[in-house]
């Protein structure tokens, strides 16, 4: 048999982790590695942190899974604390991202279906978007790479350039439930939507009443600085997906709404077996205990800025390589002048974790309990082997 055991979908990399202490991942041979990936903005509190692993433990030997057959005190509180600290009312809990964007469109559709308005189905999504696996997911993005062989693709969904205000609003036609994007794009190269792109949306779905959908299952959580991206924008969406770093390695996600943009998500609308288990609330409590303060956020605001000059400062010494640096907080991409991806693969070779994007961005999502030295190790040792890396010549 030529297949593997593991379904042969990822190019995995000889990385090969057993263990992780803070910033570190421990290969099987012991190799050391600065993970500044984060598992892909999900490891917030970097690896073996001691208040996520204590609740994780003291929740598993107390109750691991119910049934939403049953009261929740323990999703309650957790939905609770959700809609104190952003513009949602409401909470559905989920075991993924794509499954956050999932909830976040059928409750967009609902919301028009239980106004009568039925036809209005169809969401605008933007440019090499990416909203996570699933069929309605892959549908809302025209990246070839998620799409391909997976037709036919649901329909409802009407791709434009992404920050192109002028080609969204011309988008919009009498079938449009609203817009769905991620404020800031991040498997598509780290790039934080315009502040008049997003204002312009916002008074077109206040003007024509069609739902906002954010996608913050990358950029949200405090990963840009405040807990949500949306607040830099200075409004705020009907409706929002997040994951990835909300349960701090531990899977959980969740759609978050308005009392008005849910007003159609009734009793039977939809369900998940395993969402808002009372272990993954146990994990979602835990990081909001440690990021959802003022004090945490402005020091991840800090450590984003000095990360960003220290990339700068490096840059000129290597422009043979990187171009420049964009993002928010520790949301940071490297723009490169070759692929992106080569120069990932050989940081590895170096114990250096980062992702590669789209436009040939190299992502620098460290964990968000980075301190000045680790800032200096990465960068020194980025510098270093940027200096060594010959490009490949088919990535020129
Ligand atoms: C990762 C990601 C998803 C999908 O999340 P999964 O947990 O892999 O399903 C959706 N949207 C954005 C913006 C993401 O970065």
């Amino acid at each position: 048999m030529a297949i593997t055991p593991l379904m042969p979908v990822y190019p995995r990399s000889p990385v090969r982790p057993v263990r992780g202490e803070g910033v570190y991942l421990y290969g099987e041979q012991g190799e050391k590695y600065l993970d500044f990936a984060s598992g892909i903005a999900v490891n917030l509190l970097g690896h073996g942190h001691p208040h996520l692993t204590t609740a994780i433990q003291e929740q598993a030997a107390t109750l691991i899974h119910v049934s939403n057959l049953y009261g929740s005190p323990q999703g309650e509180a957790l939905a609770k604390r959700l809609t104190d600290l952003t513009f949602a009312d409401t909470v559905f809990f989920t075991n993924s991202g794509a499954e956050a964007v999932e909830c976040s469109i059928k409750t967009a559709r609902r919301y028009h279906h239980s106004k009568g308005n039925p036809h209005k189905h169809e969401l605008v999504t933007f440019s090499n978007a990416f909203h996570g696996r699933t069929m309605a997911t892959i549908s809302a993005t025209d990246q070839v790479k998620m799409i391909d062989g997976f037709a036919p693709l649901l329909p409802g969904f009407k791709v434009v350039p992404f920050d192109d205000l002028e080609a969204a609003l011309a988008a919009v036609d009498d079938n449009t439930a609203g817009f769905l994007l991620e404020p800031v794009q991040g498997e598509g190269g780290i790039r934080p939507a315009s502040h008049q792109f997003i204002s312009g949306l916002r008074a077109a779905c206040d003007d024509k009443d069609l739902m906002l959908l954010f996608d913050e299952v990358q950029c949200g959580v405090a990963r840009t600085g405040t807990l949500y991206a949306y607040e830099q924008y200075g409004i705020a969406p009907d409706i929002l997906a997040t994951a990835k770093g909300i349960g701090g390695g531990f899977p959980l996600g969740a759609c978050l709404a308005t009392e008005k943009a849910a007003s159609g998500m009734v009793v039977g609308t939809h369900g998940s077996t395993f969402g808002g288990n009372p272990l993954a609330m146990a994990a979602g409590q835990a990081v909001l205990d440690v990021v959802a303060n003022d004090e945490f956020l402005a020091r991840v605001r800090q450590t984003g800025d000095r990360l960003r000059s220290a990339l700068e400062q490096m840059i000129p010494n290597h422009d043979h390589l990187f171009e420049g640096v964009r993002g928010m907080g520790l949301m940071l991409g490297v723009k490169m002048k070759s692929d992106s991806r080569a120069f990932v693969n050989y940081l590895r070779t170096r114990g250096l974790l980062t992702v590669a994007a789209g436009d040939n961005v190299m992502r620098v999502l460290p964990p968000l309990i980075i301190e000045e030295a680790h800032i200096r190790e990465f960068v020194d040792a980025l510098s270093a082997a940027a200096a060594d890396y010959e490009v490949p010549a088919a990535a020129a």
